[in-house]
């Protein structure tokens, strides 16, 4: 018999909503568990539910209990834990919501239904007495939501700063060791399977833009919409920045932030970033995530690993089922919020910027664009003049500055595309602050 949400026995009945490249795994992995008896909780499979049935399954799993239909899993009382891998909102917003009704636990990897309906299934998790754990639907087999549901829960978070998307980090990493340019490693890595054919949830940030609204409700007890977070894709990157970076004692990554202050509240953004060549996350290459998190007791916290891919987020996903299997744990915050922050507008954010403009060859250029970013409150750090064109009597002008206010910035960058001696402004890019490194 299975255990469900209103009751206890010895055996768990699953349910579980696609057999894809996750749930495939998930069902094996529960499969040989049962099958090497090594659990003092035995879970078993009940019902799997997918589009196609006449497809093919890698799956360790009987496939007569595959079916198209909803309603072999949800309500269905032999099934007490409901796992959600189908991706998307719909139809996942329903069927968890169903399933939450029906009295059923659900665990989901799901990170676009958590950001942009987790709160409304959070409280109907909470209403229904059940649990909802979603601990792969962020940077995949790195526990990071336990700890700051659970383990952190005595901090105030003062920052979550992540590599939250594996696609772009395997592009930025490429881009950076091999001096190729977007659209030749965009190709290699769809060729390698760690691209999708349409590529843009990854790089143009909204894979990271979900985690990181769905973090930033765990960290600061606070609803971030996705349309209040700044996100700025990776396509602008180029190779040349890499190598000026280089130069600077940076590299550049796409980072997903969240940080909070009561006086200026919630900030979240995700946009690629120079960072400095001796910080951890300068490190973390290829496919690989990585979290920082800042709490005030704890200090600083560092979390790395595989983000995405079959078995480790199945192994986020079992641990969710195990959990609950257990009788264990809490849905975290959602329901109780200590004093939730305003959010932050990006136009206050201050940082030190990168700039690169192809400029005329000529005296007076760069007093110019000082005397622009000066009229905008913005100081120069540091100049290089690079790649001379003689024959069009241009060269590449970079620009570093000291910290300045991110809505001065923009002023300042459309009153520096008018200058009559700038050919174009090829990037704009801020700089991590590391601390007293800035
Ligand atoms: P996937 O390979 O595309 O598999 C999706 C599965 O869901 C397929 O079996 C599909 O059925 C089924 N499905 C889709 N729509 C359905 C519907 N309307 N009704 C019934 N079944 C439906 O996706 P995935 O890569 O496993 O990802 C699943 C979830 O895990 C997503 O939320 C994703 O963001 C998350 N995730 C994935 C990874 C990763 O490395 N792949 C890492 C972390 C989190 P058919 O097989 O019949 O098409």
């Amino acid at each position: 018999m299975a255990t469900s949400a209103r009751s206890d026995s010895q055996s768990t009945g699953i349910g579980i909503f696609g057999l894809g490249v996750v749930g495939s795994a998930v069902a094996s992995a529960i499969s040989t568990r049962h099958n090497a008896d090594d659990s003092s909780i035995p879970l078993n499979v009940v019902a799997a539910v997918v589009r196609d049935t006449s497809r093919n399954r890698d799956a360790l799993i009987d496939s007569s209990i595959i079916s198209a239909d909803p309603g072999s899993v949800i309500a269905n009382p032999e099934i007490g834990v409901v796992v959600e891998l189908m991706g998307g909102v719909d139809p996942a917003f329903d069927y968890i919501t169903r399933s939450l009704h029906a009295g059923q636990h659900v665990v989901t990897a799901n990170k676009e239904v958590m950001a942009k309906r987790g709160s409304e299934l959070l409280a109907t998790a909470s209403t229904n007495g059940v649990h909802l754990f979603y601990e792969a639907s962020v940077a995949g087999g790195i526990p990071i939501i336990g700890p700051l549901m659970n383990d952190l829960g005595g901090n105030k978070i003062q920052s979550v700063r992540g590599i939250i998307n594996g696609t772009t980090n395997f592009i930025l990493t490429k881009m950076a060791h091999e001096g190729s340019d977007f659209d030749d490693v965009i190709a290699e890595a769809q060729s390698l399977g760690y691209a999708e054919a349409d590529p843009t949830a990854d790089v143009d940030g909204f894979d990271a833009l979900y985690k990181i609204s769905v973090l930033a409700r765990l960290a600061y007890y606070t609803e971030v919409p996705v349309d209040v977070i700044h996100c700025e894709g990776i396509r602008e990157v180029h190779a040349k920045d890499f190598r000026y970076a280089s130069e600077l004692g940076y590299t550049i990554k796409l980072l997903a932030v969240a940080q909070a202050s009561e006086k200026s509240g919630v900030l979240a953004r995700v946009h690629p970033a120079l960072i400095p060549l001796d910080v951890p996350m300068a490190s973390v290459n290829g496919v690989l995530n990585a979290v920082e998190v800042e709490g005030d007791l704890v200090g600083p916290l560092w979390f790395q690993g595989p983000g995405a891919g079959p078995n480790p987020t199945a192994s986020a996903v079992m641990g969710d089922i195990l959990r609950i299997a257990k009788g264990v744990g809490s849905n975290g915050p959602a329901s109780k919020t200590p004093e939730p922050f305003e959010i932050a507008s990006m136009a206050d954010h201050k940082c030190q910027y990168y700039i690169r403009l192809t400029a005329a060859d000529r005296p007076g250029v760069l007093a110019n664009v000082a005397r622009v970013l000066s009229d905008a409150d913005i100081s120069i750090s540091s100049v290089l003049q690079k790649d001379t064109d003689i024959y069009n009597s241009q060269a590449d002008l970079v620009i570093m500055t000291h910290p300045a206010r991110e809505s001065n910035m923009q002023s300042a960058v459309s009153s520096i595309k008018e200058l009559d001696t700038v050919v174009r402004l090829d990037s704009l890019l801020r700089v991590e602050n590391y601390g007293d490194r800035s």
